[in-house]
């Protein structure tokens, strides 16, 4: 299909702000396209070239880019860069420059979806001596074969600025749209996506035989979207809702998804980035397993071997590097505390109990010095569950885990199979909420000099794939954090919010949504000021006093911020606990 078909499509999303229409627009294109080729459009529409686990980006700088436009269109580079201050958006300037092109093209050749795919794909896996020069000769062969509207989108998906709003339930609804005309397919295209991780993988299949997806399977090597917990008020609470349940230590480390396919190991990070070079103690002890395939997650926390001691998050994470790994490896060694097992030999695991999983992984890293299963208990008395936390707590950990026993592994949901319970500070929220950076404010009086005075934070709403608005965070942050984050925001400024940002107020610089970071608070209260969770009668919620703890997460994109959903719960169990501090009184 013509390169021309996918840019109208861009435009389109880019214009509309319904989702509906959003769904609609992309059902249209999926309908008229060969699987394989629906497999490179979803990746493009997305800004990539591959899953994020395969770690295949383009990521070209602007001058990169700028050189390519020059070249392909003959304007000097002052001109673009000229061009580029004035309008802030490079889509714009190849747009404007190509219409006006100052060189005739050679040759050139009409472009298809399929040779975009590739020419990127071939930018982002070129390296080596010389590969600056051919990642600018082939932007610029692309750009002088573009229509003004195809440049546009050419410029902008090497510097991650596509801005089109789409994520991922938007497009299984797509999906689900394209054959039946409405939603229903989209809880079982969401299945098999939690089962790969891989949107573009399902796209293809589903278009093929929409009856295949129903036949999607874990497999070893190809990361699965991870469980996640509920939350619940108090001890009484788990008790009352999960009966007997499996109380585990909470650990404050990373989260490792290992994988295990004969002597190939791969591990990934809670947001399924490939993070096996960065573990080499880690893969060698799940080498040495006594299996031939295997899926198991675990905390992983860095400890000081002469003293035993575990590391708080902050040292653990300087585990997550490119370079140097060795001497890390060496300076603070790993334990990894597993706690699920989702596939062995050859068998998904995953629908089968959670006390069946937990005994054959027990089973299978017995004897290993460096993987050891979680601390955890059975139980279903609320004061016992009270104890093991105060325990927990009082050994520096950050609470406690309790697992439905009866359940299976709930993949890419938030369901009350697991339920967290964690330390908090009176005049503190019971847990903490992670909120995805949507604009910043300039600074004023003291903090003028730092060109940074806060944040505008927002929440994910899955359901309609937006972020809604749920703070002005001010406070919290260090002069470092505040310097770090100025820098890192001001290049991922935009004229206008994203397609995805539902807000009323109006930072002084809009970003695209691209870090998160964690913010505890007060209490939550209701607010017609921002937009998360509102209601008919215009009310949302916000945070009081909110003040940012810890860093930017690097383990959480956007999409993992806190949902509305959650703040909604949050909220009411608040309320619960208020109410009954109340009768108590
Ligand atoms: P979430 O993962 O729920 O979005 P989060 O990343 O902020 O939120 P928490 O809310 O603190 O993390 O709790 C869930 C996380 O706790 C898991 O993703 C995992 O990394 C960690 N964890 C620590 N100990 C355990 C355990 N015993 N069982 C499961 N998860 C654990």
């Amino acid at each position: 299909m013509d390169f021309s078909q996918l840019a109208e499509t861009m435009l389109a999303l880019e214009s509309t702000k319904s989702r509906n229409e959003m769904v609609e627009v992309m059902a249209w294109l999926f309908k008229q396209q060969p699987p394989d080729e629906a497999r490179f459009s979803v990746y493009l529409l997305q800004g990539a070239v591959a899953p994020p686990h395969a770690g295949i980006e383009v990521g070209l700088g602007e001058k990169l880019v700028e050189q390519a436009i020059s070249k392909a269109f003959g304007y000097s580079q002052k001109e673009v860069q000229a061009q580029y201050l004035k309008s802030g958006d490079l889509g714009k300037v190849a747009e404007k420059m190509c219409s006006a092109k100052r060189q005739a093209s050679l040759f050139s050749e009409k472009l298809t979806i399929k040779k975009v795919f590739q020419t990127f794909y071939r930018i982002a896996t070129l390296g080596g001596h010389g590969s600056q020069e051919a990642k600018i000769g082939l932007l610029a062969e692309l750009l002088n074969n573009a229509s003004p509207l195809e440049a546009k989108y050419i410029a902008r998906f090497p510097i991650g600025r596509l801005r089109l709003g789409v994520g991922d339930p938007t497009v299984l609804d797509a999906l689900s749209f394209m054959h039946k005309g409405d939603k229903s397919d989209r809880e079982a295209l969401e299945s098999a996506y939690n089962k790969c991780s891989d949107l573009g993988l399902v796209a293809e299949s589903y278009i093929r035989d929409p009856e295949s997806i129903m036949k999607f399977s874990m497999q070893p090597l190809m990361p699965v979207r991870p469980a996640l917990a509920e939350r619940l008020p108090s001890p009484e609470e788990i008790a009352k809702r999960l009966g007997k349940c499996l109380v585990e230590a909470k650990y404050d480390g990373f989260r490792l998804q290992c994988h295990k396919k004969g002597d190939k190991v791969e591990i990934f990070s809670r947001r399924m980035e490939r993070m096996t070079n960065m573990l080499p103690e880690v893969v060698s002890a799940i080498r040495q397993l006594k299996c031939k395939d295997m899926i198991f997650e675990g905390e992983a926390l860095a400890y000081n071997e002469q003293t035993g001691e575990f590391y708080p998050f902050q040292q653990t994470i300087q585990r997550k590097r490119k370079h140097g790994v060795d001497e890390k490896a060496a300076e603070m060694p790993l334990r990894l505390f597993a706690f699920d097992l989702l596939y062995v030999d050859g068998k998904d695991i995953s629908q089968e109990p959670l006390h069946a999983r937990r005994k054959m992984l027990e089973g299978l890293i017995k004897g290993s010095q460096l993987i050891a299963p979680s601390e955890s208990y059975i139980t279903s008395s609320a004061d016992e569950i009270e104890a093991h936390f105060q325990d927990f707590v009082s050994r520096g950990l950050e609470g406690l885990m309790a697992k439905d026993l009866s359940a299976p592994y709930t993949a890419g949901a938030r369901k009350f199979a697991w339920v967290k319970l964690k330390r908090s500070y009176r005049g503190e929220l019971s847990d903490t909420v992670d909120i995805a950076i949507i604009g910043y404010y300039a600074g004023k009086g003291a903090r003028a000099q730092l060109k940074f005075g806060g944040v505008l934070g927002a929440v994910y709403d899955p359901h309609t794939d937006t972020f809604q608005t749920i703070a002005k965070v001010g406070s919290g942050f260090t002069e470092e954090q505040m310097k770090a984050l100025e820098e890192k925001l001001s290049v991922i400024r935009v004229k206008k919010p994203n397609a995805r940002v539902r807000s009323l107020m109006e930072p002084t610089f809009w970003v695209e949504p691209k870090y998160v970071i964690t913010v505890n608070a007060d209490e939550i209260t209701r607010s017609p000021q921002h937009t998360c969770g509102r209601d008919s009668g215009d009310v949302g919620y916000a945070l009081r006093f909110p003040r940012m703890v810890g860093d930017v997460r690097t383990d959480k994109r956007p999409e993992d911020a806190t949902t509305v959903d959650e703040i909604i719960g949050m909220y009411r169990s608040q309320r619960r606990v208020e109410r009954n501090v109340q009768e108590e009184q």
